[in-house]
C-alpha cells in the first residue's frame, strides 16, 4: 500500500494512493496525521483497505504531495554505506555504522524547491532509501527489525559539502533548511523487500547515481538493530539508509548543484522525487 501526506489547499491530510488517484483517508478513517495512522495501523489497516477498494477522491494530479511525515521526530542518517561510496571518497569500508543527525527542521517536500544556501556553493546530493520507523522499540534484534520498519520511501540527503567537512561532526552541513526532501508516498513494508531495489539520481535528466540496494553495506535491519541498542526509535521517525557512488564531491572537478538544476531521486518502485535547487535567502529573520 501506498501512503501519502496531502494537501487541496487546506492543511494536510493523510491519504492512499491507489493508481493514478489518491484516497482521503482523513476523511474516511478519521487519521489527522500519517504518526496517527502509523500508530493505529494495526487497527485502522482492514478499514483502509475496505476504503480504497471503493474511493478514489482526488485525481493525484490535483493535489500537492508533502513529505509524508512532515515533522518528523529523529531523521538519523548513516555515511559510507556503499562501498562503491567509499571508494570515491577514499575512505575504507567501515567497520562500524557511522551515524548522524539530519535536523527535522531540513524536512522538505517531494517536489518542493531546494535552497543553495548563501553561504555556500558545495551543494550536493545524495539519493538514499529511506526507512520510516513503525513502532516504538529499542534493542530490536535484526532478526525482528522488520517488525518495526512501517515502509519505504526515497530521500535525498543533500549535502552542504564545505559546511560538512570543516569539522569533524557532518550535522551542520546536512540539516540546512529543505534538504531533507521525501517522498512521494511511504509504500509500506509488506510490499516491497527494500533490498533489491534499483536507486538512481539524474541531475538534469544526467544520471549521476547509479545503484542498487542490495548493495548496502549495513542493510536496513542491520541498522535498526545498531540505532535501537542506543535509543528508542519512535513511529514515523525516519532513516537515511546511505548513498551510492557518484556523488558531485567525488567528480574531478567536483560539480555542485547551482540554482536551477533539477534533481530527481528514484528507487524502483517507490516512485521518484524532483526538486529544483533555487537561492536561498541571507535575510535576518526573527518572528
Ligand atoms: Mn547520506
Amino acid at each position: 500500500m501506498r501512503l501519502a501526506t496531502f494537501s487541496t489547499g487546506d492543511s494536510p491530510r493523510v491519504g492512499a494512493v491507489v493508481g493514478t488517484s489518491i484516497v482521503d483517508l482523513s476523511a474516511e478513517v478519521g487519521a489527522t496525521s500519517m504518526p496517527e495512522l502509523i500508530i493505529d495501523w494495526e487497527r485502522l489497516r482492514l478499514r483502509v483497505e475496505a476504503v480504497i477498494s471503493k474511493n478514489t477522491d482526488h485525481p493525484l494530479s490535483s493535489v500537492r504531495l508533502h513529505a509524508p511525515v512532515l515533522r518528523p521526530g529523529k531523521i538519523l542518517a548513516i555515511g559510507l554505506n556503499y562501498s562503491d561510496h567509499c571508494i570515491e571518497s577514499g575512505l575504507e569500508i567501515p567497520k562500524e555504522q557511522i551515524w548522524f543527525s539530519k535536523a527535522s527542521s531540513a524536512i522538505n517536500g517531494p517536489f518542493d524547491p531546494i535552497e543553495r544556501p548563501a553561504v555556500s556553493e558545495q551543494l550536493d546530493s545524495e539519493c538514499e532509501l529511506v526507512a520510516v520507523i513503525g513502532k516504538r522499540c529499542r534493542n530490536v534484534s535484526r532478526s525482528r527489525a522488520r517488525e518495526v520498519i512501517f515502509g519505504y520511501c526515497v530521500g535525498n540527503d543533500v549535502s552542504v559539502r564545505d559546511w560538512q567537512l570543516r569539522t569533524s561532526q557532518w550535522v551542520l552541513g546536512k540539516s540546512f533548511d529543505t534538504h531533507a526532501p521525501v517522498g512521494p508516498w511511504i509504500t509500506t513494508s509488506d510490499s516491497v523487500e527494500p533490498h533489491g531495489l534499483d536507486i538512481r539520481c539524474l541531475v538534469n535528466g544526467e544520471v549521476r547515481q547509479s545503484s542498487n540496494t542490495r548493495h548496502l553495506v549495513f542493510d536496513c535491519y542491520a541498522q535498526v538493530e545498531c540505532l535501537s541498542q542506543a535509543m528508542t526509535l519512535e513511529p514515523g521517525d525516519l532513516l537515511f539508509t546511505g548513498t551510492c557512488g557518484g556523488v558531485g564531491a567525488a567528480r574531478r572537478p567536483p560539480v555542485w548543484l547551482r540554482p536551477g538544476d533539477v534533481v530527481r531521486s528514484e528507487i524502483g518502485r517507490l516512485g521518484a522525487i524532483e526538486n529544483k535547487v533555487q537561492m536561498g535567502s541571507s535575510e535576518m529573520r526573527i518572528e
